[in-house]
């Protein structure tokens, strides 16, 4: 079954509000087998709404919206549905006196605009609403089923859950949906999509969304299937040909962000980690600790932002800092090495940058950012420029020196250095 989406509500065409509702909507349908082929967002015009409901006739058998059956002027789905179906709307009785309930209450009266609220355009089924005056209907028409839910996500879900969701998985084929979530981390979208291109074609039945994010890029590739097992088998031969494609630049298969990983990379080699931050001023020790169980191999970390904590608190000489500079290959080193030594841990991270917007030269331009690892062995050293305001450089930083500490028990597990 074909569905759509039509969330009605001038509100939702202004920067100030964003159609959530679909969200939730378009998650549980695909829960129920049913799949989402188009949705709408449309102000609480008339002609506009109208088309919107036409043009989703012609392409689907389910249609639900959301918004619009509020008692005030501007809500008209209820009106512009009947009229479109030629359907005409007789006031429910029992509606209004459940609103009329609802109003006495909580002390107080029912203005007359509710009425609006009580009307049904015939033959459409009542929702109930057991969080608000408007009940949702369900119509159908002409092969179709046309849901109108109200807009408030409260009401929205709560009728969904009562009645909307056993009604439709009465009709809805076993068809479902089965996913991954692949993540990647130090290749651009455009080389992750050209790397796993060629597999789309050896798995027609598959669909893979390709996704940029602040932490990286997500590869989300589905099935359509009544078929668990046969699906769960295709996804799974899918994963490893994509796996070989991403190498090492694929840090999960099951959508775990950078820091589980880095999490478990760290527990299984019964490691520990120290960090000295300058510019992401104490991020990445915030990321780190936000995995649970990170007091087994997180000891602490230094923001050291001034160059007189540089030296006296991670141990980096003044003559470095005076001759190369605060943020130089040179100091991203002695920071790795300093807080490794001064805390005893497995693992030592410096970070130096510059985040701007101010500070750059032409040497050393905003986003320039120096990434030093140490261990027992051996301090190595990263330079790399990042894109961005402020926010996202530290943010970046922080993603990347994750990245070096899980890409340092890669390579030492499959013995490369
Ligand atoms: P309505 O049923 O059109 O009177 O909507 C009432 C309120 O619900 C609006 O003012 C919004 O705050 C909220 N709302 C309506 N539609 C949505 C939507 N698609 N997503 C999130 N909130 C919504
Ligand atoms: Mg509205």
């Amino acid at each position: 079954m074909k569905a759509e989406i039509i969330a009605v509500g001038s509100e939702l065409l202004t920067p100030y509000r964003l159609d959530t509702n679909s969200l939730y909507l378009t998650d549980e349908l695909n829960k129920l087998g049913i799949r989402l082929v188009h949705k709408a967002v449309v102000g609480d015009l008339r002609d506009e709404m109208r088309s919107s409901f036409r043009h989703a006739m012609n392409r689907s058998e389910l249609i639900i919206s959301c918004g619009g059956l509020g008692p005030t002027d501007d809500d008209r789905t209820r009106e512009t549905v009947a009229e479109l179906l030629g359907r005409e709307l007789h006031r429910n009785e029992e509606i209004l006196r459940s609103i009329q309930e609802r109003f006495r209450k909580f002390a107080r009266t029912m203005p007359e605009i509710n009425v609006r609220q009580a009307m049904v355009p015939e033959g459409a089924v009542i929702l109930p609403n057991p969080r608000g005056t408007a009940p949702g209907l369900w119509i159908e028409a002409e092969g179709h089923i046309i849901i109108l839910l109200p807009g408030p996500p409260a009401e929205m879900k709560a009728i969904f859950e009562a009645d909307v969701r056993s009604r439709l998985a009465r009709m809805g084929d076993s068809e479902r949906l089965f996913s991954r979530d692949l993540r990647v981390t130090g290749l651009p979208e455009s080389e992750v999509e050209q790397r796993v291109r060629p597999l789309y074609e050896l798995y027609p039945d598959t669909e893979t969304t390709i996704l940029a994010t602040p932490t990286g890029t997500q590869l989300h590739p589905r099935i359509w299937s009544r078929n668990a097992a046969e699906a769960e088998k295709i996804l799974d031969e899918m994963v490893s040909r994509m796996q070989l494609a991403l190498g090492e630049h694929l840090y999960s298969t099951q959508g775990e962000t950078l820091e589980d990983v880095v999490a478990r990379a760290l527990t299984e080699n019964r490691a520990t980690i120290a960090v000295a931050e300058s510019c992401t001023g104490g991020m990445l020790a915030e990321r780190l600790t936000n995995v649970p169980g990170s007091s087994s191999y997180f000891l602490g970390g230094v923001v050291c932002y001034s160059n007189e904590l540089k030296s006296s608190l991670v141990g980096v000489p003044a003559d470095i800092i005076d001759s190369k500079g605060a943020v130089s290959s040179e100091t991203a080193l002695a920071l790795a090495e300093g807080i490794r030594k001064r805390t005893g841990a497995t693992l030592g991270i410096g970070i130096t940058g510059i985040a701007g917007p101010g500070g750059g030269t032409p040497e050393k331009p905003v986003g320039l950012v120096h990434i030093g690892i140490s261990d027992e062995r051996s301090t190595r050293e990263r330079a790399t420029r990042f894109p961005g305001d402020r926010e996202r450089i530290r943010f970046q930083a922080t993603q990347q020196a994750l990245d070096t500490v899980r890409r340092y028990f890669f390579f030492s597990a499959h013995g490369r250095t």
